[in-house]
């Protein structure tokens, strides 16, 4: 059976490059967790942030998992979904979960190189790769505890793809 395939990770750690390349490699239908409940919520993130806080906004998060989950479909979560664990259970349970792991350096650099690719608020106001560095210390443990492969996000976008699909045996379409 084609599981959902979920992609974890920090902001700018590929969720969205990789995921929408993978899913044409497999013939996958491809979503992201943010876009749905954007759409959904027809407000932006920041937007559901600035009025019902961040635990509004995961609320909708895990909502918003469990309606886009379907067979043969690449999920790009958002990079806050691993902080509940009734999310990460969810993804185990439900499908194969990759964490794509990259160096809280070179997720700033991508971030700060193309400032629009992801929309989300900072969480902290503060520069960046200190963000970063905050992040990941506190994530890392759950992306590795969520994931059932872990893949180096650092390579190529083309590298990453075929590491996930040999890292779970799965047919080209
Ligand atoms: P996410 O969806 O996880 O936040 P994105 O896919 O939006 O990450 O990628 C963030 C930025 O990093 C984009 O500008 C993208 O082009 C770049 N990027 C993503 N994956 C790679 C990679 N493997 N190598 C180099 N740049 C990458
Ligand atoms: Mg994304």
């Amino acid at each position: 059976m084609s599981l959902p395939i979920y992609l974890i990770g920090a902001r700018g750690c590929g969720k969205t490059t990789v995921g929408q390349a993978l899913a044409l490699t497999l013939g996958y239908d491809f979503c992201d967790t943010d876009h749905y409940l954007q759409q959904s919520r027809q407000k932006t993130v920041a937007e559901i942030v600035a009025i019902e806080g961040w635990s509004g906004f995961r609320a909708y998060e895990t909502e918003s998992l469990k309606a886009v989950t379907a067979v043969s479909k690449v999920i790009a979560t958002g990079g806050g979904m691993v902080l509940a664990e009734e999310n990460r259970l969810y993804m185990r349970e439900h499908g194969r979960v990759i964490y794509l792991n990259a160096d809280a350096l070179v997720l700033a650099a991508r971030l700060e190189a193309y400032p629009l690719a992801d929309q989300r608020p900072t969480l902290t106001g503060r520069p960046v790769a200190e963000e970063m560095v905050e992040v990941l210390a506190i994530r890392d443990a759950l992306y590795q505890q969520a994931a059932h492969h872990i893949i180096d996000a650092m390579q190529t976008p083309d590298a990453v793809v075929n590491q996930i699909v040999s890292s779970l045996s799965l047919a080209r379409a």
